[in-house]
């Protein structure tokens, strides 16, 4: 079938074409139902938008209700219905690329541009709006323009920016310089200091007996890296055990966490380690097929990526009779995602992968039993599978073992930023005092911590003695600093607004407990607090922690609770105990001043 270029498809928009343009897509991606949201990201880049009509002939082409399609478009962030603009620009409102100027980037673009925020330009030419964390805190404040990055944003930069959109210059034509993403490692140890030697691991396992390599992974003590810290010779040895006769290799590369990009630098200098990590489990488990969930965020990566696959498939490290062994064939594919926070929840992740919403799914059944497409998959994170590949390499599970703490064994990557001389990319032993990273990375009068993200550990100054590891606080790898100048409540009021963007509104708790906390955590910190207030979040978070069907309900209030014990003196404290949460007076104040106006005017 022919393949159609952009301006054709393009021109068939204007044209009304939708069957052109849904069998055109179709056909890129083989008729395949799970490729659901890869098509909709490419109409999406292609065309601007994925009108309800195209909608309407691709449900009809693929057989699926229209509601399905319609969905998965409202899911998914980066996705539209309705046309945007030319030139669609996200700016990243994270935390700390607010502290690096966001807000004004966004108040100088929306001025220059005469666009209002969340609305296209009259003329369609332009949309402006904010999106959760791009993964550029070391170098932001940062945006998104038609998916790709451009980091750094400065007076120069942001008036380059304007100039080339009022021109409406294709973006392929601006100044590669625009969009460099670097990426400054600071410090490395045990794995980023590792000489790595191509398919000299892979080489290894298959040398030597399956469950003696499951036993050295074991023995090394290698969690995984993603957070939540399972036991990475476990999670293998369940997936090869669980009877099928197919198995999957996910990378989880989704890396949402505010706060973090050490993914971004792993995907960049270290991928043959990555993928060599997921080709050695594949081995392992029998795989033939593997995934690489990009974040949407990260779509410059993508032709690197593919660079890697390629170079590895020509060197029979991927694709079939991997080096030479002939039942061994094994091949992997990049998914981007298209800004959802929750896919990188390991269920929401195969859920997406699958082309639909990204909803966390009921467990048990874990993935390592009936992941993608109900068999057994293994989901680890970009770390994990890199540092597999460094510890099969030769003796270097020795080296592992003797560093980190009894029960976090190893070394960990940090995506360090905020308020220190030298932000960028860290790696420490596990059980390195928060005190020790802070003089690491020149942070000064530090006030507060925020460890492994929103749904991390907030900690106060009392608390720097306390130590990164697994029994202690656990990060899968944010570390944000903020010093004496930063208002607690300005942090822990933005990581609400986070919570309440990204929640996926599946569940009751979490849909609405997220709303809610954000409103009173306003009203708290610009209103005062009653005790009742103070009441009222502590039943609504106990609610959320027991009530939510995933994670993130779970963990979305405890930067709240923690950020208020350690910011007591801060809270403005009202008389009454009862204080109302909405402030009718204020609401009304408005209406007021306009009807005096119209009185005014009358006499
Ligand atoms: Fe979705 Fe939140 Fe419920 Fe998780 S807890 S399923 S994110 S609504």
């Amino acid at each position: 079938m022919k393949t159609h270029s952009t301006t054709e498809l393009q021109q068939a928009l204007r044209d009304g074409n939708w069957s052109l343009i849904s069998a055109a897509a179709l056909n890129k991606y083989q008729q395949e139902p799970t490729q659901l949201l890869q098509i909709l990201i490419f109409l999406q880049q292609t065309l601007g938008c994925i009108p309800e009509a195209l909608q309407e002939q691709i449900a009809c082409d693929i057989n699926q209700p229209r509601s399905h399609i319609k969905g998965v478009i409202e899911f998914y962030h980066f996705l539209n219905e309705q046309p945007l603009g030319n030139f669609r620009l996200f700016i990243s409102n994270n935390i700390i690329d607010k502290m690096q100027g966001a807000d004004q980037v966004t108040q100088w673009l929306c001025s220059r541009l005469q666009v209002s925020l969340g609305q296209p330009r009259a003329d369609g030419h332009v949309y402006i709006n904010e999106t959760s964390c791009i993964g550029m805190s070391d170098q932001g404040p940062s945006l998104l323009v038609n998916g790709l990055c451009i980091p750094r944003l400065d007076p120069s930069s942001l008036e380059q920016i304007a100039s080339l959109i009022e021109k409406d210059q294709p973006i392929e034509f601006w100044p590669a310089e625009l969009f460099t993403v670097t990426n400054h490692i600071h410090r490395k140890d045990w794995f980023l200091n590792s000489v790595y030697l191509e398919g000299e691991s892979l080489q290894n396992v298959m040398t030597a007996k399956s469950v003696d390599v499951l036993a050295t992974i074991e023995q090394s003590g290698l969690c995984g890296r993603g957070g939540a810290g399972f036991p990475t010779a476990k999670k293998w040895r369940l997936c090869a055990q669980a009877p099928a006769d197919q198995r999957f290799v996910v990378c989880n590369a989704d890396e949402g966490e505010p706060g973090t990009f050490k993914d971004r630098m792993l995907l960049t200098h270290y991928a043959h380690r990555v993928i060599e990590g997921m080709t050695l489990c594949a081995y392992l488990m029998g795989a033939h097929k593997g995934f690489i969930y990009l974040r949407g965020e990260y779509l410059y990566l993508r032709p690197t990526l593919e660079n890697v696959l390629a170079d590895r498939r020509k060197k029979n490290l991927l694709g079939p009779c991997i080096l030479g062994q002939t039942h061994f064939n094994f091949d992997i594919d990049i998914h981007l995602g298209a800004g959802a926070y929750i896919c990188g929840e390991e269920s929401a992740l195969i859920e997406s992968l699958e082309g639909k919403r990204g909803i966390p799914r009921k467990r048990p059944p874990f993935p390592v039993t009936s992941g993608y497409l109900g068999f057994p998959t293994v989901v680890n994170n970009v770390e994990t599978f890199a540092m597999v590949t460094h510890l099969l390499s030769g003796n270097n599970n020795v080296g592992f073992e003797q560093i980190g703490t009894a029960h976090s064994k190893g070394s960990k990557i940090l995506s360090i930023s905020g308020d220190c001389a030298k932000p960028g990319i860290y790696e420490f032993p596990w059980g390195v005092s928060i005190r020790d990273v802070l003089a690491a990375c020149g942070a000064e009068n530090t006030a507060f911590v925020q460890a492994g993200g929103p749904a991390g550990e907030f900690l106060a100054a009392s608390q720097f003695k306390r130590t990164l590891c697994y029994e202690d606080v656990s990060t899968g790898g944010s570390f944000m600093i903020f010093n004496e100048s930063r208002h607690p409540f300005e942090i822990i009021a933005n990581f609400t607004q986070f919570f309440a963007h990204e929640s996926c509104g599946f569940c009751t708790p979490c849909r609405v407990g997220t709303q809610l906390n954000q409103q009173l955590f306003h009203k708290i910190s610009t209103r005062g607090a009653a005790p009742r207030d103070l009441e009222k979040l502590a039943e609504l978070n106990t609610l959320m922690d027991s009530f939510s069907h995933c994670g993130l309900g779970k963990t979305a209030s405890h930067a709240i609770r923690q950020g208020l014990e350690h910011a007591q003196t801060r809270l403005i404290p009202c008389s009454n105990a009862w204080s109302p949460d909405f402030d009718i007076n204020q609401a009304l104040q408005i209406s007021r001043t306009l009807r005096a106006q119209h009185t005014e005017g009358n006499d």
